[in-house]
């Protein structure tokens, strides 16, 4: 049983080796809400799925045939390839297994991996990650996942998990599982920790949902102009696990190969806030400054991980909140998934054009790290997503 723990663990560790430094893309379609075809509106995004496991996304005003793919393909910057995407017909479960599944099985080999979700409110950010009690999202797939697999490989008994949830709002840190003061960021030997943040054992995974849900609740959100309930924060669940297994790598110099040894693995799981251009809210003072704030932090996130992925020297994990929480989840080790969430809604047109043209920045972020140059369009219009774009595309130059 042991020495199958460990067959496991080295292809575990093989498989993530083979994931460094790529960053995995997928779209997630949403379907079309009651209120949104209720105002008339009708699908503007075509999603088709190829054999050689790529897939097309195309965004259209125009109304067309279901089959004019090569039509739209023709409407310059309108027309998106990523590691997948998902119809509305997606199940949750496909979608985490799809996106997350290996990641997991990384964190059981002791790596840290980490997925975010991506979009502008509305999109089904929320409903991906933390999804209801009938269809539970990724992260309560993740955590069953992980007491799976856990069972299987038979470590019982050695075995840790624990979850802290937390949130990014205004650049201030709160604990959404014990509320209370912010928290403060301070450096330890282990790296950026929220001093005071509260962990939480979790001993399987049916208790996880209520506790999730519980600290979604917490969640600060507030009625803008754009959205009812427009969700300004960054919420990040980091799941650890500790166990202990019998060491037989061959790199170990000691001659005696049953060393047991503490493997340690983290699995960040954040719903990013919503991505929406702060013009659309129309609002001043406070918010506009919570939108400034709002895109610090995507905007911080964004250039850590083109640095990361380009290899530069200095990372700046200390420009934002949320990247010096993820220090540790991004770099090295890592693998990083990426989940862009979008509406089908024509009303959603550029908040979707935004995130695709987004989601396909981050995708060829991969592909600049295999040496493969690809210049990308710009957005024409003047939103915050576009003089991002521009400014890590001068970035990159
Ligand atoms: P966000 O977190 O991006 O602001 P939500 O996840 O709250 O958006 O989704 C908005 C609404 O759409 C919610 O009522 C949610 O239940 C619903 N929704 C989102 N995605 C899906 C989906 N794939 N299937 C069914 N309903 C969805
Ligand atoms: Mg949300």
């Amino acid at each position: 049983q042991a020495s199958e723990a460990i067959v496991d663990d080295h292809k575990t560790r093989a498989a993530a080796a083979a994931g460094l430094g790529r960053i995995l893309v997928f779209v997630r379609l949403r379907p079309m809400a009651k209120k949104e075809t209720e105002a008339g509106s009708n699908c503007c995004v075509r999603i088709m799925n190829h054999n050689n496991n790529k897939s097309d996304v195309y965004l259209t005003q125009v109304s067309t045939d279901n089959n004019d793919y090569l039509r739209l393909k023709r409407l310059r910057g309108r027309h998106f390839t990523f590691d997948a995407s998902f119809p509305d017909s997606t199940t949750q479960q496909q979608v985490y297994s799809k996106t997350t599944a290996e990641l997991v099985e990384a964190v059981l080999g002791g790596r840290n991996g980490s997925v975010f979700c991506y979009g502008a409110t509305g999109a089904g950010k929320t409903y991906t990650m933390l999804g209801t009690v009938e269809n539970p999202g990724v992260m309560v797939l993740a955590i069953k996942d992980l007491f799976n697999k856990i069972r299987q490989r038979s470590f019982n008994g050695n075995h840790l998990i624990h979850l802290s949830y937390l949130e990014v709002y205004n650049e201030t840190v709160r604990d959404l599982l014990s509320p209370g003061r912010p928290l403060v960021l301070r450096e330890d030997k282990q790296g950026i920790v929220a001093a005071g943040l509260s962990h939480y054992r979790a001993y399987s995974s049916d208790e996880v949902m209520a506790l999730l849900q519980q600290g979604n609740k917490n969640r600060m959100t507030e009625p803008t102009r754009a959205n009812e309930t427009s969700s300004r924060s960054h919420a990040i669940l980091q799941v650890v696990i500790e166990y202990q297994v019998k060491d037989g790598s061959s790199n170990n110099n000691n001659n005696n190969n049953n060393n047991i040894v503490k493997r340690v693995g983290k699995l960040s799981l954040i719903d990013l806030a919503g991505s929406e251009r702060a013009i659309a809210t129309d609002q001043r003072t406070l918010r506009s400054l919570e939108g400034a704030n709002i895109n610090k932090s995507l905007l911080a996130l964004s250039s850590c991980i083109n640095g990361l992925v380009e290899g530069k020297k200095h990372i700046p994990y200390r420009n934002s909140k949320l990247t010096q929480l993820l220090k540790d989840s991004l770099g090295g080790d890592c693998t990083t998934v990426m989940i862009a969430n979008i509406s089908p809604s024509s009303l959603s047109f550029s908040e979707t054009q935004n995130t695709l043209h987004w989601a396909d920045r981050a995708k060829q972020i991969r592909i600049k790290a295999c040496d493969v140059n690809v210049e990308m369009q710009i957005p024409d219009c003047g939103t915050d997503q576009a003089k991002l774009l521009l400014e890590l595309q001068k970035e990159n130059r």
